[in-house]
């Protein structure tokens, strides 16, 4: 029952209390229980909606709780193009970054992980989770060929 249902319990049995208050003294006594039963029917209603509504008051204040840790959480990282940076105290950047994509769609905290830039490959982070690579440095530079096909079979001609 909800609180509603207990108001309206309540006051049906504020009124049956009323009603039975002005009776006569004629009144059988097989009506009198009858009255008494409603009455005792109407308070155990708003006594269990009292107690729904108090669970559910709780189980609210939990989540009030976990929304606000998680609203403190929040603030102490920083994202920078999908790399979720945890802050210290003073807003320096702490640590490796973790997935903001793990974070915000699945409330993973996943650290990601670093590859550094190769000739002809970029440096990124890669989460292993969701597998979102972000690139965060320009490749090097391919070193020069050995040796050029044509100038190690000559040209033509020169045999
Ligand atoms: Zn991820």
């Amino acid at each position: 029952m909800d609180i509603i249902g207990g108001i309206g319990a309540a006051t049906e049995g504020l009124k049956l209390l009323n009603e039975l208050r002005k009776i006569d003294k004629e009144v059988d006594k097989a009506e009198l229980k009858l009255r008494l039963v409603e009455v005792a029917d109407k308070l155990l209603d708003s006594k269990q909606a009292l107690q729904d509504a108090q669970e559910r008051e709780l189980q609210l204040k939990d989540r009030i709780s976990e929304l606000e840790q998680k609203l403190t959480d929040r603030a102490s990282f920083e994202d920078e193009n999908g790399l979720l940076f945890r802050k210290d105290a003073s807003g320096g950047r702490v640590g490796e970054p973790y997935c903001n994509k793990c974070y915000v769609l699945e409330d993973k905290l996943l650290r990601m992980r670093h590859f550094a830039a190769k000739p002809g490959a970029k440096a990124y982070y890669l989460c292993d989770s969701c597998k979102v690579t972000i690139v965060t440095g320009p490749a090097l530079p391919r070193p020069p060929a050995s040796k050029p096909y044509a100038s190690r079979f000559g040209r033509g001609g020169d045999f």
